[in-house]
């Protein structure tokens, strides 16, 4: 078993597409360890995205994970983090597979309706940044 660390992004929060979300989530064989609604401020964002520091697209991505609530999940599931990399599809809607998540709920490469961890590491920084070890049990 492995897992991987999910957003619903707001641009899908504020579209009322969490539910079908958590369905595709459950019915692609993912057990939600934990879950909860998060409205991140800026700061959490910049500190989430501190990889992507100094991309041309940060600002506008920070502004964008802190403009609404989202929800945060950890996903498990055998290979957890290359089946959501899967399920959700490539970073920009326009080039995801069909049937993918953000193929079908993204609408522009930033809102591109979910998030997931893209290794091992990530996961493990990721899951840190949002859940206790006591919600991870
Ligand atoms: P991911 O791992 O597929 O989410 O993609 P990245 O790690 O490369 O980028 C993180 C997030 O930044 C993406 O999910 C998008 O929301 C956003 N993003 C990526 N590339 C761009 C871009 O070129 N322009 C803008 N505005 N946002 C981007």
């Amino acid at each position: 078993m492995e897992r991987t660390f999910a957003i619903i992004k707001p641009d899908a929060v504020e579209r009322r597409l969490t539910g079908q979300i958590l369905g595709r989530i459950e019915g692609s064989g993912f057990t939600i360890r934990a879950m909860r609604f998060e409205h991140l401020t800026r700061a959490d964002a910049e500190g989430f995205y501190a990889v992507h520091r100094g991309r041309p697209f940060f600002r506008a991505l920070t502004e964008f994970m802190s403009s609404g609530p989202c929800v945060v999940l950890a996903l498990e599931a055998p290979d957890a983090i290359r089946k959501w990399r899967d399920l959700m599809g490539a970073t920009d809607p326009a080039k995801a597979a069909p049937g993918t998540l953000r193929k079908e709920f993204g609408s522009s490469i930033e809102r591109n309706a979910t998030h997931g961890s893209d290794a091992p590491e990530t996961a493990a920084f990721e899951l840190g940044y949002f859940f206790r070890g006591m919600d991870l049990i």
